[in-house]
């Protein structure tokens, strides 16, 4: 099932994400595959359950696009333990549409985190994976790309998404 995407605007986005304590179920591992063909269908390379309109923290990730299917990723309650170097690129968000912008993120980036059914691992991720990790973990706790830009910056891609909300073009 592909769900669609919940929109910046919707405060399920700014709010921390409550931690999963049941694992190895049948509705875990369903709600792992809608959220992965969300992601496919969406074209993106990571997804928050917030996104999707549930407060967990779980998110999805496959830096392959779908093209390698061992680069799939579950990340469930997980932790940043460590970042290292620096990066700067452009990122976007498929819960901000249309706009994308530089942002400075670590350049190799470990997380611990628990599979589907409840297993810990430590996985180290570099360049568009660690970006990834950070951006997804920011999402369950609450927390955007765009706060990590200017508040110029800022401020002028909110007030594009209100004329656009105003205007019915916004999700
Ligand atoms: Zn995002």
């Amino acid at each position: 099932m592909i769900y669609s995407i919940v929109r910046f605007g919707d405060p399920v986005l700014e709010r921390e994400a409550e931690e999963v304590t049941e694992f190895g179920t049948a509705e875990l591992d369903k709600f792992l595959e809608d959220m992965f063909e969300s992601m496919y269908a969406a074209k993106g390379v990571g997804l928050a359950a917030p996104q999707i309109g549930f407060s967990r923290k779980i998110a999805v990730i496959d830096v392959s696009n779908g093209e390698k299917p061992e680069e799939k990723l579950v990340l469930i309650n997980p932790q940043i333990v460590k970042v290292e170097g620096k990066q700067e690129g452009e990122e976007g968000c498929l819960s901000i549409p249309g706009f994308r912008e530089q942002v400075k993120r670590g350049k190799r980036v470990t997380v611990r985190a628990q599979d589907a059914t409840g297993e810990l691992f430590e996985k180290t991720g570099e360049d568009l994976l660690a970006r990834a990790f950070l951006h997804e973990i920011d999402h369950l706790h609450g927390r955007l790309y765009i706060s990590h830009i200017s508040a110029l910056k800022r401020d002028l891609m909110k007030r594009k998404i209100k004329k656009m909300q105003r205007a019915g073009e916004w999700g």
